[in-house]
C-alpha cells in the first residue's frame, strides 16, 4: 500500500467516525423529541438509557423517580447523591429521611400521598449542583413525569429545582412564600432537605412552605 492510499484509507475512517458518532447523536434527539408522547415503561427505559449529557459517564444507574404514579403531590429534587446513585431511589441518603420526616409532618407519605422525582437523573460527581446544560437536557423527562402524575401540588426543594420549574434566578428566599406555576398546576418552594440538615433553624420556616403548600391543596379541593 502506497502513501496516498494509506492517506485515503485514513480519511475514510474519520468520515466513518463522524457518521457514526452523527446517528447516535440523531437516535438521541429523535428519542428526546418524542419523550412528551411516551408511557411510564418507555419514559423509564429512556432515562434508564440516557446519555444526553456528560452525568451518564460516571453514574452507576440513572435514577428515575419514585411513588404514587397519580399523587396528588409531587417533590422536586436536585439530583441523586452517592446513595441514591447506588440504590436507584430518590431521597434515600440523610436528606432523604428528613424529607420522609417533613411528609410525615403534613400527614402524607412517599408511596402513598407523594412522587419524588429529581431535576437531573444522573448523579452529578461529588454532589455538585448540576449545571443549566445537564438540567435542560433532562428537562424533557421531569416535563413528562410531571404530565403523566397531573399532580395537584408540586413543591421544589431547593433552588435548582425551583430555577426550573419556575424559570425563575430568583434566590429561593425571595421565591418561598408564595403560590407560584408550573403549567397550570401550583407550586411551592422550600429548602432542600440537605440545606435543612446543616441549617436546622431554619426548619421551622420550611414547617411554613409546606403548610403553605397544603393550605393552596386544600382550597383548590
Ligand atoms: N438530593 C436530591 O436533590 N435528590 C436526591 O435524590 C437525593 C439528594
Amino acid at each position: 500500500m502506497d502513501a496516498r492510499m494509506l492517506k485515503e484509507l485514513e480519511l475514510a475512517n474519520v468520515v466513518r467516525l463522524y457518521e457514526a458518532r452523527g446517528t447516535r447523536h440523531g437516535t438521541q434527539e429523535v428519542a428526546m423529541s418524542r419523550v412528551s408522547e411516551m408511557d411510564w415503561t418507555q419514559l423509564k427505559e429512556a432515562v434508564r438509557s440516557c446519555v444526553a449529557c456528560g452525568l451518564c459517564k460516571q453514574r452507576k444507574q440513572a435514577v428515575f423517580g419514585v411513588g404514587n404514579e397519580s399523587a396528588p403531590w409531587l417533590f422536586v429534587g436536585e439530583g441523586p447523591g452517592a446513595d441514591e446513585d447506588e440504590q436507584g431511589e430518590p431521597f434515600v441518603g440523610q436528606a432523604g429521611k428528613l424529607l420522609d420526616s417533613m411528609l410525615a409532618a403534613v400527614g402524607i407519605a412517599r408511596g402513598r400521598e407523594a412522587y419524588i422525582a429529581n431535576v437531573v437523573k444522573c448523579r452529578p460527581p461529588g454532589n455538585r449542583t448540576p449545571t443549566a446544560e445537564e438540567a435542560t437536557a433532562c428537562a424533557a423527562f421531569l416535563d413528562r413525569q410531571v404530565e403523566l402524575i397531573r399532580p395537584r401540588l408540586i413543591v421544589a426543594l431547593g433552588k435548582s429545582a425551583a430555577t426550573r420549574l419556575i424559570g425563575s434566578e430568583a434566590s429561593l428566599a425571595s421565591l418561598r412564600g408564595k403560590v407560584h406555576d408550573y403549567k397550570g398546576i401550583a407550586l411551592v418552594v422550600t429548602y432542600h432537605p440537605a440545606y435543612l440538615l446543616r441549617s436546622l433553624p431554619e426548619k421551622a420556616k420550611a414547617w411554613e412552605d409546606l403548610s403553605l403548600a397544603r393550605r393552596t391543596l386544600a382550597a383548590a379541593s
